[in-house]
């Protein structure tokens, strides 16, 4: 027990130093005095003798040390304690996320539905009832705010998904279906869509490979690329044409899209796949404005759990390349 000037039993080993023999012997850890462990003669006795001496300061190594394992196991309660208190609200936050995405996502679904219906039963009063010129012009003006509300639920949709996404990535909960999959095919596709909803982007696609077999989620990796170009369409002006490459590399397949935007410094390429990480002064040049800084982050996590990479080459001024790979099966 160590003594100090607030122990209630203070005065009274103080009197006893005071009054009779007294041995101080110090408790040290290394070259740091932690303490200071003081021995009371009996009243016979007259001095100490140097085997009490050699056993005090043995005594007082080790109380140093006994002190000190006591602190080291009380730090280490305490890191556990905060440790356990930060993965609970964790999971807390992760199935607040959870739960808030499948609540919006119901809404969404249900009006998405009530536009298409919408849109399809004004299209069906063009070709018949809505005869007069002011008709016709009401009809238009509807079907015009009936696709712009889709195109604006479409985003929603996308926000709604990757937090649903991310929900899903940090309760390990995510599942792929692994199939063989042509990537050319895959990458095809989503260049098709790609042009259709942008008609005004040129978007062009760049490879000499027939078919590329990959064991993959198809619609992940369709995910995947979308991502890509809608960012590349995004962040660079619409003047400027972005290209899709595919080819090989190794034993690895490679799907890289380039575009003429602003482009990032090395700093700025460091954090862009953490999650919810928006580079600061890199803005949206065309079409939505919408984004929560996951997009790349799911990307990674999706491409790495496939067993690919993803990786970005830029250069400011001169735009980005943003690459991933994934392994080919030979067949
Ligand atoms: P966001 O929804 O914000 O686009 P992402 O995760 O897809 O989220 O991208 C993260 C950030 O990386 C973006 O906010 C943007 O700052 C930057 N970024 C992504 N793609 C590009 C690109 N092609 N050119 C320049 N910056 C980009």
């Amino acid at each position: 027990m160590i003594i100090d000037r607030t122990h209630p039993s203070y005065q009274q080993v103080h009197s006893l130093a005071e009054s009779g023999l007294t041995m101080f012997v110090p408790m040290r850890l290394g070259e740091t005095l932690i303490g200071i462990l003081a021995f009371y003669a009996q009243e016979s006795q007259e001095h100490f003798s140097d085997e009490q001496q050699v056993l005090a300061e043995a005594m007082g190594s080790l109380a140093a040390l006994l002190i000190e394992r006591e602190r080291l196991s009380m730090t280490r309660e305490e890191a556990f304690t905060r440790e356990l208190a930060a993965k609970e609200a964790a999971q807390q936050m992760d199935a607040f996320l959870g739960i808030v995405s499948h609540e919006l996502k119901t809404p969404i679904t249900v009006i998405k539905g009530n536009l298409q219906l919408a849109a399809r039963k004004l299209l069906r009063l063009t070709q018949g009832v809505a005869s007069t010129e002011d008709d016709m012009e009401s009809v238009k003006t509807a079907l015009t705010l009936l696709a712009r509300s889709q195109r604006q639920l479409g985003m929603q949709t996308r926000l709604v998904n990757d937090l649903i996404d991310i929900s899903r990535i940090q309760t390990n909960s995510l599942e792929l279906q692994l199939n063989l999959q042509d990537l050319v095919h895959l990458v095809q596709e989503v260049v098709e869509d790609q042009r259709m909803l942008t008609s005004n982007r040129q978007v062009t696609l760049h490879t000499s490979e027939q078919e590329l077999q990959v064991l993959a989620d198809g619609g992940r990796v369709e995910q995947v690329i979308t991502n890509y170009l809608t960012n590349a369409l995004k962040y660079s002006e619409s003047s400027k044409p972005v290209e899709v490459n595919l080819g090989l590399e190794g034993a690895m397949a490679r799907v890289a899209v380039r575009d003429y935007g602003p482009g990032l410094t090395l700093e700025q390429q460091q954090y862009i796949w953490e999650r919810f990480h928006r580079v600061p002064g890199i803005s949206v040049k065309s079409g939505s404005g919408i984004g929560l800084g996951l997009g790349l982050y799911i990307c990674k996590q999706l491409i790495e759990r496939q067993g690919g990479q993803v990786g970005i080459e830029s250069t400011p001024g001169q735009g980005s390349t943003f690459w991933f790979t994934l392994p080919r099966v030979q067949t």
